[in-house]
This record gives structure tokens, C-alpha cells and sequence, in this order.
């Protein structure tokens, strides 16, 4: 076989997907708390638009951007909400949060190139800066700091070679939403250093009570901020893939027309589908998120009667709990004995990067009765039980 790309090569394998492995691979089943996927199914009026689609002949290719339709409802939903003016052409329709990130990345590294990631922060987004033959350097979010980033230590990181900071709030794996203080002082460094701001919002429909998702597109004066966006969490459609980013109109026309190269254009009847989430009711996002903050609740009673440490979640659906009193300093080979032993599957912290040693993610995603089984056998096996 002729050799690989050095990016290809260089991406790291996901340290979730060995505990998935691992619990599918066990003889009885295993409780999974260390996927990100919801339990939900997509409200039926997207589905119904999707199969319209389909029905319909509505199979074709669709402008490089995304529909103009779609790209209009976008445009109008991201002004609203964020109260920013945004023109439909800012924005581009992508297959998922996860390409819109992709396109980013591809938009603004070239190799060699630096961008400052969160540590801990979803794996997936070292991988894509490696593909690209970039490379990612971590900006530590550290319990002492109550995980929030420090903007003088972000600014120590940049150098010559640095070109872009990534910014993901609600933050997976930890759950926190970043106050708008802390959000305008990374818009701040990045107009100091000259670099791109990706702004991870694909949480943002989900915030807990008390806390207010704030957009680094609210500071930005420069034209430097770049929104990731999905259709994934929010309407529990993980599968159907549709996401967006929003960016500066130059960017937005030259990723429309880099999409040609990657994808040409998004399913069309999933952007219907998108289309109609959008534009439809909006009561099942609110019964979603009401749902996950009360399975945070649930489950930090638990910890709380356990005595065990944890970040109280904000937003997104992801628990940070801290098990060093039982994990020690090898968390993901603790991980590995729960899967077998107890047969619970947790993410381990060292997944989202070194910072992450000692902790654990728990999905909230997971349903309830799992939640509390799973994490009972977990604290059961503490050295306090
Ligand atoms: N950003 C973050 C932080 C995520 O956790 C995810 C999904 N796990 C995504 C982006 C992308 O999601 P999708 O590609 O399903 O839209």
C-alpha cells in the first residue's frame, strides 16, 4: 500500500470510542453514560417535512450554501436571538456541526499553522485541527479557575504561528456556560492578537435556569468571529445532519465555495427538515432541556449523598465529576475496570485532553433510570461505600 497523508496519520483515534468498544464488547450489557446522544427522537413535524421531501422530489443538489429558504430562517433566528444583523449570506449550511468546524478550520489554517484549543474540550476538535496538518495547542480550564479560561494565560500561548482560538460554550465536556465577561475578553485577545474566533455554540438551546448563553459574535467588531451552529442537540437530530456556520461575508462566499470540494451541498430533504424545526413549534426544545436539567438534578443528588466532587452543569447535557479518590491518577484505566466490573461505561477526563486526569464525563443524555443505576454502581464502588 502507498503511504498515507501525514494529517490522516496524525489524527488521533477518539479515547470514547475504546470505552464503547470495550462495552460492547462485554457479555452483559452495559449502562452507557459516556455517549453524547440524545434519547429524544426529533419532533414529528421535521421528520414529516424530511419524508415531504423525499415524497416530493425534492432529491437534487441545493445552492453550495444550503437552501435559500434555510439560509434566510437561519439568518433571522441568529439576529434575533443574538441580536446581532445578520445577512442570509453570512451564513452556510453544513452536515453537522462537526463539518461546519471542519469547514471553519479549512477556512483559516493552513499547515503548520496554531489554534488554541479548550483543555478539556471535545476531542473532535484536536482531530480536525491534525487532519488538516495544523496543530492544536491547549489552553488549560482548570478547577481552580472554576474552569473558565484565563485570558492572560490564553494570551501567553500565541505565537508567531498562531491563527485561530476556539471558544466552546455550553462547554462539552464540562457543562459550564462562560459568562458574557469572560467570552468578551476572548474577543478582546483575539482582536489583539489578530486571530479568528470559532465560537462552538452547538449547546446553546441547552441552559439550565440561572444561565444565559452569551454569543462571541455580540463583541465582535472586527470581523473575526466565526458561530458554529447545529440542528443535532437542539431537536435531537443527530443523525439527519444539519448544521451551519455564521461568518463574515467574505469567508461565508469562499467556504461556499470550498463546499463544493467537500460535500457540494447538505441532503436536501434533511435542510427541509431543518427548515421546518426551525420554523415550526419550538416546544419540544424547551421540554428537552427541562429534561435534561432535571436529570442533573437527579444525579448530583446522588453524587451529593456519595461525597463526590463534580462541576454543577450550566448547560449542554454533560456532568464533570472529579474521581480521583478513586480513579488515582490512571482514569482511563479506571473506565475500563467500571465497564467490566460494574458494567457502567463513563468517558474518561484524559478523552478531552491531559487536563481532564482524575475526571470523568457522564452523559446526561442518557435516560434517567440509567443515570441512577449507572452512577449508583459507580459511587457503590467508592472507598467511602
Ligand atoms: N461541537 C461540540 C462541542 C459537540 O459536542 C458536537 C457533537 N458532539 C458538535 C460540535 C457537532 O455535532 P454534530 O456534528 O452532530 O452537529
Amino acid at each position: 500500500m502507498p503511504t498515507l497523508s501525514p494529517g490522516a496519520l496524525r489524527t488521533p483515534p477518539s479515547g470514547i470510542r475504546r470505552v464503547f468498544d470495550l462495552a460492547r464488547a462485554q457479555p452483559r450489557p452495559v449502562i452507557e453514560l459516556h455517549v453524547g446522544e440524545p434519547s429524544f427522537s426529533p419532533p414529528a413535524h421535521v421528520v414529516e417535512a424530511a419524508q415531504r421531501g423525499y415524497a416530493e422530489g425534492r432529491t437534487h443538489y441545493t445552492p453550495n450554501g444550503g437552501l435559500p429558504e434555510l439560509r434566510a430562517a437561519i439568518a433571522a433566528d441568529l439576529a434575533a436571538r443574538q441580536g446581532v444583523a445578520t445577512a442570509p449570506e453570512q451564513v452556510v449550511v453544513t452536515a453537522g456541526g462537526m463539518q461546519a468546524l471542519h469547514l471553519a478550520l479549512s477556512m483559516v489554517l493552513g499547515p503548520g499553522d496554531e489554534v488554541l484549543l479548550p483543555d478539556p474540550g471535545w476531542p473532535n476538535f484536536v482531530m480536525a485541527v491534525r487532519l488538516l496538518g495544523a496543530v492544536p495547542v491547549g489552553y488549560p480550564l482548570s478547577p481552580e479557575r472554576g474552569f473558565r479560561p484565563d485570558a492572560d494565560a490564553v494570551a501567553a500561548l500565541v505565537t508567531e504561528r498562531t491563527r485561530a482560538i476556539l471558544v466552546n460554550t455550553p462547554s462539552n465536556p464540562l457543562g459550564s456556560v462562560l459568562p458574557a465577561a469572560d467570552v468578551e475578553a476572548l474577543v478582546r485577545l483575539a482582536e489583539a492578537h489578530d486571530l479568528w474566533l470559532l465560537s462552538d455554540e452547538c449547546y446553546e438551546s441547552l441552559v439550565f435556569p440561572g444561565a444565559e448563553h452569551v454569543s462571541a459574535r455580540r463583541f465582535d467588531t472586527t470581523e473575526r468571529v466565526v458561530g458554529l451552529h447545529s440542528f443535532s442537540k437542539t431537536y435531537a437530530m443527530t443523525g439527519v445532519r444539519v448544521g451551519h456556520l455564521v461568518a463574515p461575508v467574505e469567508l461565508a462566499a469562499r467556504a461556499c465555495a470550498v463546499q463544493e470540494a467537500v460535500v457540494s451541498c447538505v441532503n436536501e430533504p434533511a435542510q427541509l427538515g431543518a427548515l421546518a424545526a426551525l420554523t415550526g413549534p419550538q416546544d419540544a426544545v424547551a421540554a428537552m432541556a427541562a429534561s435534561y436539567a432535571a436529570r442533573r438534578d437527579a444525579a448530583t443528588a446522588l453524587l451529593d449523598a456519595a461525597g463526590a466532587a463534580y462541576l454543577r452543569p450550566q448547560g449542554a447535557f454533560y456532568l464533570w465529576v472529579d474521581v480521583r479518590p478513586w480513579a488515582g491518577t490512571d482514569v482511563a484505566a479506571w473506565t475500563e475496570r467500571m465497564v467490566v466490573e460494574r458494567g457502567v461505561a463513563l468517558a474518561p477526563g484524559t478523552a478531552f485532553g491531559p487536563s481532564g486526569e482524575g475526571w470523568v464525563r457522564v452523559s446526561l443524555a442518557s435516560a434517567t433510570e440509567d443515570l441512577v443505576e449507572g452512577l449508583g454502581r459507580v459511587t457503590a464502588a467508592s472507598p467511602a461505600a
